[in-house]
């Protein structure tokens, strides 16, 4: 489909194409899931367009409540036109909800709510396996200044209480999520990657007993079934919604 356009990086769920403007890129999302660092692969027809218009509805919200982003606009179904950026090597990763690896590595019982928000860093490097990382080593590593790990982390928890009200507001809880952050040409820090059920845990609230229902990538992690349908279920209820 963007074929015209040269190829200029591709990842696991998305391929990066040159845009005419040069400040500018194409990113095109794949039908493809992954986890476990790419150790679990399968193909999800209609993938790529769901998380595309998810997350394009997602960025378009933090937009317009003043949050810097990289999305510029749709150029169709499963591409988004976004700012050309250069990726700061972090994950970040908000918890509102102790579930996943937090609950791996300490004795938190998964489900429990945290008392505030919890922000880990992760170093973004396949190679290594994305370790956490703490600040200081983010400091001897020089990726970022401390001036600018503090507005990320300002930023992630600003963007936390949004998405919170957003997803409350069509019956989702927002239990965890990924983010990345890159410089703009001009600079600027600003929210990169996507916003979208492959990087956010989200938990249907419509379920009256107490059950955890998954409505994200646990669904394919976890081996749950019905991903598309969860997917496409989040996707019906942002348009309803909005
Ligand atoms: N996450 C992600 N990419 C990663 C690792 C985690 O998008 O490479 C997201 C994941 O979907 C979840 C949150 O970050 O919403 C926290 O994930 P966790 O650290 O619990 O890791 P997991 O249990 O998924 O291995």
């Amino acid at each position: 489909m963007n074929s015209k356009f040269e190829l200029i990086y591709e990842g696991k769920a998305k391929k990066v194409f040159a845009h005419e403007d040069s400040d500018k890129v194409i990113i095109e999302f794949k039908d493809d899931a992954t986890a476990f660092n790419a150790l679990k692969k399968a193909k999800f027809e209609g993938k790529g367009e769901l998380n595309c218009l998810i997350s394009s509805k997602i960025f378009e919200f933090l937009i317009k409540n003043k949050i810097p982003t990289h999305y510029l606009g749709l150029q169709n179904n499963n591409s988004m036109i976004a700012q050309k950026i250069k990726i700061i090597p972090l994950e970040v990763v908000l918890r509102n909800t102790a579930y996943g690896s937090l609950c791996k590595q300490t004795l938190i019982k998964p489900g429990s709510v945290l008392e505030s928000p919890l922000i880990d860093f992760y170093l973004k490097n396949d190679d290594l396996n994305d370790p956490l990382i703490t600040k200081d080593r983010i400091n001897l590593l020089k990726i970022i200044n401390n001036e600018e790990l503090e507005f990320i982390s300002e930023m992630t928890l600003k963007i936390n209480k949004l998405l919170k009200t957003f997803f409350f507001n069509i019956k989702l809880n927002l239990v965890d999520f990924k983010l990345e952050f890159g410089r703009n040409i001009k600079g600027e820090i600003v929210l990169g990657d996507e916003i979208s059920p492959d990087n956010c845990r989200l938990w249907d609230l419509s379920q009256k007993n107490g059950t955890i229902v998954s409505l994200d990538k646990d669904r394919f992690r976890n081996d749950l079934g019905g991903f598309i349908e969860a997917y496409s279920e989040i996707s019906k209820r942002i348009n309803n919604f909005i």
